[in-house]
């Protein structure tokens, strides 16, 4: 990696980055995004909205633009569930997180976003992530399914080099030979990122490990290993779900993870406080 002119990395920045979202900075203070894979209806959108509020999430999350394996699965709302995203973001005053698949869509998704994110499949897709990083929303950028860590930072740069500065990493897991997990979730990531690159770092360990049971110990694993937030897919009714559905956590589920979550960072803190000393 030619470190040089990678303003992604430390050198050149001496601060970590810090996004303002409305009243979160992230970077700074925990970001715990929560919501459904996929934007379904109103009622889903809404309900599920305050159940993650509720339980602490402080950002939402849910696709209106789905990149499915398979062209015949729920491909998104599209505009329908942007719309009702909005309708979510107001009533709660979440903040909303959703991802943009076509370079042409960029600007106008961006008045329904707080947070453009980048999805696994399009990483690499340079002319996305161009146009997303020309629109200046903060970029959730999620790491390519075969992607080391130095693709990524240059992804990141791409986006940084229109002028954005405010790009969160998020490790999602990546493909190995093991078929156990969906993705195998490479928190080395977090503080290998965090010791090269100013950039705050996120882990979503719902597509990480595509596994209920693992999605909670990976999640803390993730906050002992110092990320600055988590993003966990979350449902009022699972079995129903249109995609993602082996992954979904009940509200309660995330609400018992999230109580968690809170105490082991509160614990982090109070270890590197006493450590500064
Ligand atoms: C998602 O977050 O909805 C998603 C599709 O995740 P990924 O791009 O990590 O597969
Ligand atoms: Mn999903």
């Amino acid at each position: 990696m030619n470190e040089e002119k990678l303003y992604s990395l430390s050198p050149q920045h001496p601060q970590r980055t810090v996004i303002q979202v409305g009243n979160i900075r992230i970077g700074s203070d925990f970001l715990l995004v929560a919501g459904p894979c996929s934007v379904e209806s109103e009622k889903q959108m809404i309900t599920i909205a305050w159940q993650v509020k509720e339980a602490g999430a402080n950002m939402l999350r849910g696709g209106a633009f789905k990149p499915r394996t398979s062209p015949y699965a729920f491909q998104g709302l599209g505009l329908s569930g942007l719309k009702i995203l909005d309708k979510a973001r107001k009533e709660t005053g979440l903040p909303v997180v959703t991802e943009v698949i076509d370079p042409r869509d960029a600007l106008w998704v961006s008045e329904f976003a707080d947070v453009l994110q980048i999805g696994a499949r399009n990483m690499q897709n340079f002319s996305l992530i161009k146009e997303v990083g020309k629109v200046g929303k903060p970029v959730l950028l999620k790491r390519g399914m075969t992607s080391t860590m130095s693709e990524w930072l240059n992804c990141a740069e791409y986006i940084l080099a229109e002028g954005n500065p405010n790009v969160i990493l998020c490790e999602r897991g990546i493909r190995t030979f093991e078929t156990h997990t969906r993705n195998t979730l490479d928190l080395s990531m977090v503080p290998a990122l965090k010791e090269v690159s100013h950039l705050p770092v996120i882990v979503d360990p719902s597509h990480g490990t595509g596994r209920l049971n693992l999605i909670e110990p990976m999640g803390l694993a993730a906050v002992a290993a110092g990320c600055d937030g988590l993003m966990v897919e979350v449902h009022c009714n699972p079995e129903e779900a249109l995609s993602d559905k082996e992954q979904a956590f009940t509200p309660q589920q995330f609400a018992a993870m999230a109580a968690k979550v809170f105490k082991l960072r509160r614990f982090m803190q109070e270890m590197t406080a006493a450590g500064a000393c």
